[in-house]
């Protein structure tokens, strides 16, 4: 057999290149007639079962019919988070220059891990944007990796080679007795970093919170206190832009000033509002992120760039290598030809092979622009207050926290039992496919939560959200009375 028999590609392309302009055609298709579907369908109980069941493929079969049982799941079952109903969590929209960018990076099939090519330039000049427009230094370094939950873990690595040196590296912490400090209200990836990299999640202290929502400080120096008068170095201050909850953001430049006067490295979660540094009226909300030594922000959310893309960023290259740096035998540098181009991202993170994740972000931003995106952003605010207005004035409905910018946590409150009657509403609501609300728990009542997050989320989808949830509401009212 002729070695190219056996090549993947196919001998005529013709056929291949029109089912790739059919996928275009009918994603794009699927993508301007969002508001007429559902928002979400459950998967029915046949269709998983014959999915489950489904042994490996050992032949293969033509192209179009394998795309067309993908799209046929996809279109009709999938998560539903491009639709301008969908409000749950917090996830983007996408968009569908991203959605291009995506299919064109899979055909380049560029490995950015390491070596001297083009697309790793591409990445660094991302990063570049990122320093640039958070007001980070121009030396800054960084990666764009899966999301916040590996951008916030770099973060406590970093922080936490910085304060050990590099004998951590080889000896783990041992016996030191390092405090670190976040707010009662931040991200579970939080304590779960401190889990995964071998500190403890007893290390990380959780400073209560204020009526707004955010870090407490006089609660912060207390505990910086008392940890050192029991011996213990605090080494680590994580504050968030943008809680997941409630979208309060932490008094960033009073952090900053208290993180320098004690030594500590400051890090900041901005998965969720480091990017209001794209829209004017917005991006005093996090004066002082310009301070921090890292920053942990996500594309994928209010930067509309496709799943996933989120970012880590620091003042130097310097205290990345420190974390991650290494040079096996066949991973060696060279002055010229295609190993060339030190450092490689592979010593700036905890990944080798890394994928082409920049060419959606760098064609979103060069598409778009800063001042598209942060008008979206600007406009998922407004709908959130708009919200809360309209939750306020409703006798039925309860307004469960401030609202300072996308996240709005209310309730039904016609009942008893609220906290089983709220999850039942929001479940009625996610079947009925007119909206997707997500729930969380403020102060312990369950709430029902909309992050407004989707460019393409607009009135007409509030007033979706909050009527059916008071259909439902009144329905399931009806029925226990
Ligand atoms: C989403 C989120 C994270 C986790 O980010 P992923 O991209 O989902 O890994 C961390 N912190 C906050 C505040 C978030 O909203």
């Amino acid at each position: 057999m002729e070695p190219d028999e056996t090549s993947l590609d196919p001998k005529d392309w013709s056929e291949l290149r029109a089912l790739g302009h059919r996928m275009v055609d009918e994603l794009f298709d699927h993508m301007a007639a969002l508001r007429s579907q559902p928002v979400w369908r459950p998967l029915p109980l046949s269709l998983r079962a014959q999915l489950r069941g489904e042994p490996l493929p050992r032949q293969g079969r033509a192209p179009e019919q394998v795309y067309q049982e993908a799209r046929d799941l996809l279109f009709r079952y999938g998560l539903g988070s491009i639709h301008p109903g969908f409000m749950g969590w917090v996830h983007g929209g996408g968009n569908p220059v991203g959605a291009l960018a995506e299919l064109f990076a899979a055909g380049i099939n560029a490995n950015l891990g390491g070596r001297d090519h083009v697309a790793i330039e591409m990445e660094r000049q991302v990063i570049r944007w990122v320093a640039e427009l958070l007001g980070f230094p121009s030396e800054s370094a960084g990666l764009l990796v899966t999301g916040s939950s590996q951008a916030n873990l770099m973060g406590v690595l970093v922080a936490r080679s910085a304060a050990l040196g590099p004998s951590v590296r080889a000896h783990g912490i041992g016996d030191a007795k390092l405090a670190a400090y976040t707010s009662a209200a931040a991200h579970a990836c939080i304590p779960r970093a401190f889990e995964i990299a071998g500190l403890g999640r007893e290390t990380l202290r959780e400073i209560p919170v204020d009526s707004e929502y955010q870090m407490d400080l006089a609660e912060l120096r207390k505990a910086i206190r008392e940890d050192k008068a029991r011996g213990y170095r605090p080494f680590l201050l994580l504050a968030t832009a943008g809680t997941v909850d409630t979208g309060a953001i932490d008094p960033l430049a009073r952090l900053a000033e208290i993180a320098r006067a004690e030594g500590m490295w400051l890090h900041v979660d901005g998965a969720i509002g480091a990017l209001l540094a794209c829209a004017p009226a917005l991006r005093e909300k996090i004066a002082g992120i310009e301070q921090a030594q890292s920053v942990a922000l996500d594309f994928h959310k209010w930067g509309q760039v496709p799943y996933d893309a989120g970012c880590f960023l620091a003042r130097s290259a310097a205290p990345l290598l420190a974390t991650f740096g290494q040079n096996p035998h066949y991973l060696q540098p060279t002055a010229r030809g295609l190993a060339a181009g030190t450092p490689w991202p592979f010593e700036l993170g905890p990944d080798l092979s890394r994928g082409f994740r920049a060419l959606k972000v760098w064609m979103t931003l060069k598409t778009y622009g800063t001042e598209r995106l942060g008008a979206c952003i600007a406009q998922c605010c407004a709908l959130a207050r708009y919200a809360a207005a309209r939750i306020s004035a409703e006798p039925e409905l309860e307004l469960l926290a401030p609202v300072p910018l996308n996240i709005v946590c209310f309730r039904y409150r016609n009942g008893n039992t609220l906290d089983t009657l709220n999850a039942d509403i929001v479940a009625d609501v996610q079947e009925s496919g007119l909206a997707v609300p997500s729930l969380t728990r403020i102060q312990g009542k369950l709430a029902i939560r909309a992050a407004i997050v989707n460019h393409r989320t607009r009135r007409e989808d509030i007033d979706a959200l909050l009527d059916a949830v008071l259909k439902m509401g009144r329905l399931r009212a009806a029925q226990s009375a």
